[in-house]
């Protein structure tokens, strides 16, 4: 990125030489995010991030009416675009999830309206890192002829991700979830989608996404994409064996502890631990102040007061969901982290069960 903030400065919609330079470099960019997802280069949107993906895809097929298929575990970007358009008078029809936090296509195709235009169901889970069965609802949306879209942002990356395989017709995707920078996304739109685009403007991206392109960030986001991908199937194992180590060690040194999702099939980095009788953002401020990052809830939300949607949608009370822990690994995670963890973390629980006055050692 620094030498296009510092030497290549050109408007990639410029016919002159260093604007053309810049389109290379975003064309290059789109050829590693096509090739991270099995994509086509012209099915690529680049625009500022997940949230404005999923606003566009969303409000693109469903902001003139029908009826919305979604769940109630998606991501806010998801849920208040499907509420802001409920109000103005689109249904919606939100499909719980199992305890293990997982939709069944079954329900979706029950759900399913003559007015139906578009199925939104995320791949993964942000907060439990549940993979959801896409390529099952794929086919169910391809039967009866809906658009289909699924949030990619905490899948793409992590997990293989084939959008030909999945049978969606629009996927979302971040670059910040790839270690790229913050402010950049990606729209995967299937040819032939008719989509209304949100912002009008000069008709950059084939029409899709007016506005001049973030030409730097789009460079990181095609050079994550493309270490993504070169890196993925390694990583996957490594980070998984990082996430189970520090699982089960948790699991043997502390009592009443529960790992949330456990049981579906769940992203390799993301761990959600439900701590009995111990108040969540207290676990996040005394692992912070010993330089452990994690989260309670969504960080998206963190600082609300309201327990988290997700963990309330598998069956939580509010006090479980504020018991609870979101881990994220990444490739930057080590096993000195995880052992770091789990030797700090049974101090720290010990100390604050001590301040509730419902926990009795067992
Ligand atoms: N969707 C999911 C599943 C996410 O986890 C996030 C961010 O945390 C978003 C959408 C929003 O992406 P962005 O931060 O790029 O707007």
């Amino acid at each position: 990125m620094m030498p296009v903030f510092t030497d290549h400065f050109g408007n990639a919609s410029s016919i002159h030489w260093f604007g053309q330079h810049a389109k290379t470099l975003i064309d290059d960019a789109r050829k590693h995010i096509a090739q991270l997802i099995n994509a086509e280069t012209s099915e690529v949107v680049f625009l500022s991030g997940g949230t404005e993906a999923d606003n566009f895809a969303i409000r693109g097929i469903a902001g003139k009416g029908g009826h919305i298929i979604t769940s109630t575990i998606e991501h806010h970007a998801v849920l208040h675009t499907c509420k802001d358009l409920e109000k103005q008078g689109v249904a919606v029809t939100w499909l719980p999830v199992s305890r293990d936090g997982l939709v069944d296509p079954e329900e979706v195709r029950k759900a399913l309206r003559p007015d139906t235009v578009l199925i939104t169901i995320m791949h993964a889970n942000n907060e439990i890192g549940t993979v959801q069965p896409i390529e099952e609802i794929g086919k169910i949306a391809a039967e009866a002829d809906v658009y289909f879209h699924s949030d990619g942002v905490q899948s793409t990356g992590k997990i293989p991700v084939d959008v030909k395989k999945l049978g969606v017709d629009l996927y979302s995707i971040s670059a910040h979830k790839i270690h790229g920078p913050k402010g950049v996304g990606a729209l995967f739109v299937k040819k032939g989608t008719m989509l209304k685009p949100l912002l009008t403007g000069g008709g950059h991206e084939r029409n899709r996404r007016s506005g001049t392109e973030n030409v730097a960030g789009i460079v990181g986001f095609g050079e994550a994409a493309r270490l993504a991908r070169v890196g993925l199937q390694g990583e996957m194992t490594r980070v998984r064996e990082l996430r189970d180590q520090l699982e089960s060690e948790l699991k043997k040194r502390i009592e009443l502890i529960h790992i949330n999702g456990e049981k579906a099939p769940r992203l390799p980095n993301t761990s959600n631990i439900m701590v009995d009788f111990a108040e969540g953002e207290g676990l996040v401020i005394s692992l912070d102040l010993k330089g452990v990052a994690v989260s309670t809830g969504s960080a998206c939300s963190s600082g609300s007061l309201e327990p988290s949607h997700v963990l309330t949608a598998i069956g939580k009370t509010p006090d479980e969901a504020h018991g609870s822990l979101r881990v994220s690994l990444s490739s930057m995670t080590t096993s000195e982290d995880i052992n770091y963890v789990v030797e700090i973390l049974p101090g720290i629980v010990e100390r604050l069960r001590e301040l509730s006055p419902y926990y009795k050692k067992v």
